[in-house]
């Protein structure tokens, strides 16, 4: 079984999948593998992530700066540099690079459009260690058997304001929002015993309204479980979004959430 990756893939890693040391140091400019969850409820954990090429939406925010794209455009739909690696080969390299690491996130694009893959991988990583997997996805797709491998579910639908513009935004518009999937991920983290967050980004007052709107569809999530992250990569466009961030959590009793990432390693991939 292979998985098709985004070009950080696994990261960050200084070894590869026979335990050789890699001649070039990891983005994140440390000399040792790993580094830590930088947003939501696990935010500061040691983790590797595995990043999966492809997403079934295409993200682009219109703002004072112009339109801003996904900001993993690069595994969602720009994906000339993605590559394929069996999953044994992934599972050897997590091996050879997990040290102390306990948690393993699975991000995207969006990595339920290869549900199967995700499966054996998560049940050969499992075999190798009992790490705790985050699935880290958009909320569109839902698949039980990989869910039943997953212990963190990270959601994070996608609002009006993510539309891009033609011709993409019809297939968007009708795919971004399902709420049966959304549920189906709570009620199976309620039934388990497991945690989940659902993670909006935060761009434009409007948005405030239509998360209220989701919310009121959706059963079993307490104000805990949501969480709002402000817009923006660049200290110019976190200015603009934060203050309002922050006073729709407060004034709805949500978490904010920070993009402890950019403060640490700044706008870099691979970290
Ligand atoms: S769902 Fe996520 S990965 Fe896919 S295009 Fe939107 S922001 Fe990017």
């Amino acid at each position: 079984m292979f998985i098709q990756l985004a070009k950080d893939g696994i990261f960050p890693i200084t070894r590869d999948k026979a335990g050789n040391p890699l001649k070039k140091l990891p983005a994140s400019g440390f000399t040792f593998p790993g580094t830590i969850q930088g947003e939501g409820k696990l935010n500061g954990i040691p983790s590797l992530f595995i990043r999966l090429a492809g997403c079934n939406l295409h993200c682009c925010w219109q703002t004072p700066e112009g339109v801003v794209e996904c900001d993993t455009a690069y595994a969602a739909f720009k994906i000339e540099e993605s590559f394929r690696l069996p999953v044994t080969d992934i599972t050897r390299i997590v091996k050879h690079n997990r040290e102390n690491i306990r948690h393993i996130i699975i991000t995207g694009g969006e990595p339920l459009l290869q549900a199967e893959g995700v499966l054996m991988l998560c049940r050969e990583l499992k075999k190798e260690y009992p790490f705790h997997i985050t699935l880290e996805t958009n909320g569109t797709l839902f698949n039980e058997a990989c869910a039943a491998e997953i212990d963190f579910f990270s959601i994070s639908p996608k609002l009006a304001s993510s539309t891009p513009p033609s011709p993409h935004d019809r297939r968007h518009s009708t795919t971004r929002i399902n709420l049966g999937n959304i549920q189906s991920f709570i009620t199976h983290a309620r039934q388990y015993g497991k945690d989940f967050q659902l993670k909006f980004v935060y761009s434009a007052e409007h948005d405030g309204e239509e998360i209220k709107k989701i919310l009121t569809q959706l059963t079993d999530w307490r104000n805990e479980d949501i969480l709002l992250m402000p817009m923006g990569a660049t200290p110019e466009e976190l200015q603009r979004t934060i203050p309002k961030t922050l006073e729709h959590c407060i004034r709805n009793g949500w978490r904010y959430c920070d993009r402890l990432h950019l403060s640490l390693f700044g706008n870099k991939q691979g970290v």
